[in-house]
Parts: structure tokens; sequence; C-alpha cells
């Protein structure tokens, strides 16, 4: 079965790589359930090869909490 492409936005780039948000690894609430006041954020790092210009990255995620993913490098990515 083929899994679903899960799109990404990177927050950031710069020379050599570009993170986004893992919703899968950070931590948003609690085991209780409880909201967390400061969410434990987990970004992953893929390598930008040098390029900033806005594209569409498709990778292997980093994690087991997703498989093939679309990162998408637009004008909201921060360029470092
Ligand atoms: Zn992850």
């Amino acid at each position: 079965m083929t899994k679903e492409i899960v799109k990404k936005i990177a927050t950031h780039i710069n020379n050599k790589q570009f993170k986004y948000l893992c919703s899968s690894c950070s931590e948003f609430s609690y085991k209780n359930g409880k909201v967390r006041k400061y969410p434990k954020l987990i970004y992953h790092l893929h390598g930008s090869e040098g390029f900033l210009e806005n594209r569409v990255e498709n990778r292997s995620s980093h994690c087991k909490g997703e498989g093939e993913i679309e990162i998408y490098i637009n004008d909201s990515t921060i360029r470092e």
C-alpha cells in the first residue's frame, strides 16, 4: 500500500541545509493530554545543496512517523 505523501513547509534554509518542523516527533501535549505551554518542537534537517530558491524537495523522512515527504521552500521560509 502506498503511503500518502506528507507536505511540509521549510521554516529555515541556508547554504548547507533547510529544516522543517516534524509534527510526528514534536510534542504539543503531555501524556495525560494536557496541552504544553511550551511545546517540544523537533525539526529535521536536509541538505540544501547551496540553493536558496523557492522549490519543492522530495525526501524520505528522518523518522518513522512519516514516509515520503514533500518539503516546500517558499516565501515564508526564512533565509539564514
Ligand atoms: Zn520526525
